[in-house]
């Protein structure tokens, strides 16, 4: 072939080896050798397949007009539609989208939901704003964006920094766009306007399902068991506490507040009180403080990143006492570091099925608003555990097969079935 016909690496994003979209490329490249005739289309994993950047004005209180950057990227819809969160922090670049949207692509397929994966987010601090600034900045992006999201072409969801109430203004504002009443263009809705019970601990919830299934299966007892969990948002709180009923001891927590550590396990109903009333865990009555990087040397069983990216470092993979790694956030573990977790014998359940809780019950949310009719808490719960340990037996199976980690496991599983989506559906024209 015409060397100037390869494909050329993207120039829109410069990945380093520890950056996500570099992680990301990391990971795909190591899934290539398991996919058979299928590899002929990995490019296409390598580069997303839509990518819209807006300007997202508004006007704040004092009457001045602040801007923000504003992302939606839709990484695949071979097998569905776009599906993935949308995130509100300072640090959201392009690049870090792209790879979460790609990761929804793989989770998506994982769980093997009927959604391609996508993603979005504004470059801004939340906490800055006041609520009346907030929710012009939400309703601004969402109409931005509202040339390429919909019901049936890609549902946002809340993920970093947004929740039910950002929800209720996406689907509003789309809502007036288009007037309708567009309940299932977002999902992660209150209650009251097309939400699901359980939506907001099903993360949490799947992490806790994925990691007892683990646990059993490397005769680890949760009774008992020491936990450290990073972050404390709707995902790590959520985990930590149903690891807490289960027996095991919250032992140390850190967020963007502080680290705090008891060696006899928090109180959780205190905790949960403190973080609620002083918006995180530092200054934590009930725990001694801890340095930020103390965090990392905690004598733990189980650490739970639930936090941003990039966190698990080889350096502090080398240091964690932990015997099994739970992945609540995207993309919390660089390939150096995973690489030193699996020689040292540390099992990771990957972010690509361990948090894949969350678009679950988004997903069943989704088809109780198509058909109007709402399902009972028990019955999501039980629905969610179901697909989730089917999912993880089935990544367990490829990886014992293969003899590979389980990251790489998901990501065969995963990438198997978008690819003979796309082989299936052909090249157009
Ligand atoms: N933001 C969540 C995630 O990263 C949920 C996405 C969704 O429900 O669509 O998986």
């Amino acid at each position: 072939m015409n060397s100037t016909l390869t494909p050329m690496p993207l120039s829109s994003v410069h990945p380093t080896p520890d950056s996500p979209w570099g992680t990301y490329l990391m990971q795909v490249d190591r899934v290539v050798p398991y996919l058979g005739h299928l590899a002929r289309w990995v490019e296409t994993l390598k580069r997303p397949k839509r990518a819209l950047i807006v300007d997202v004005p508004i006007e704040l209180d004092d009457g001045r007009v602040a801007h923000f950057e504003g992302f939606r990227v839709q990484h695949n819809l071979s097998r569905g539609p776009g599906k993935g969160g949308v995130r509100f922090h300072p640090d959201v670049t392009l690049e870090e989208v792209m790879a979460l949207a790609a990761w929804m692509s793989v989770k998506n397929a994982a769980v093997n939901l009927p959604y391609g994966g996508a993603k979005g987010g504004i470059r801004v601090d939340p906490a800055l704003l006041s609520r009346k600034e907030l929710e012009r900045m939400t309703r601004r992006y969402t109409s931005e964006i509202g040339i390429i999201i919909g019901p049936h072409s890609d549902i946002p969801a809340p993920d970093v920094n947004t929740n039910p109430q950002i929800m209720a203004w996406m689907m509003d504002t789309y809502s007036m766009n288009t007037g309708t009443t567009a309940t299932g263009v977002v999902t992660g809705k209150p209650i009251h306007l097309g939400g699901s019970l359980g939506r907001v601990k099903a993360t949490g919830r799947g992490v806790f399902v994925t990691g007892r299934e683990a646990a059993r299966r490397i005769d680890l007892e949760l009774t008992g068991a020491r936990v450290a969990v990073q972050g404390f948002g709707n995902v790590g709180s959520a985990a930590a506490e149903l690891f807490n009923q289960a027996g095991s001891k919250i032992v140390a927590a850190q967020d963007h507040t502080g680290t705090i550590y008891n060696d006899r396990g928090f109180d959780m109903a205190d905790l949960t009180a403190h973080v609620k009333e002083h918006g995180g865990v530092g200054g934590f009555k009930g725990a001694e403080p801890m340095k930020d990087e103390e965090f990392w040397d905690v004598a733990c069983d189980i650490l739970i990143p639930a936090a941003l990216e990039g966190q698990i470092t080889a350096e502090r993979a080398r240091r964690t006492k932990a015997k099994l790694v739970l992945e609540g956030a995207n993309g919390p573990t660089v390939p150096s570091a995973d690489d030193i977790l699996a020689e040292r014998g540390i099992l990771v359940v990957p972010d690509v099925i361990c948090n894949a809780g969350g678009v679950t019950v988004s997903y069943f949310e989704w088809v109780q608003d198509f058909s109007s009719f709402f399902w009972t808490e028990d019955e999501i719960n039980v629905r969610l555990d179901k697909i989730m340990i089917g999912a993880l037996r089935r990544i367990w199976d490829t990886a014992d097969r293969h003899r590979i980690t389980l990251r790489t496991a998901t990501f065969a599983v995963a990438c198997e079935r978008i690819l003979t989506a796309r082989e299936e559906r052909g090249l157009y024209p």
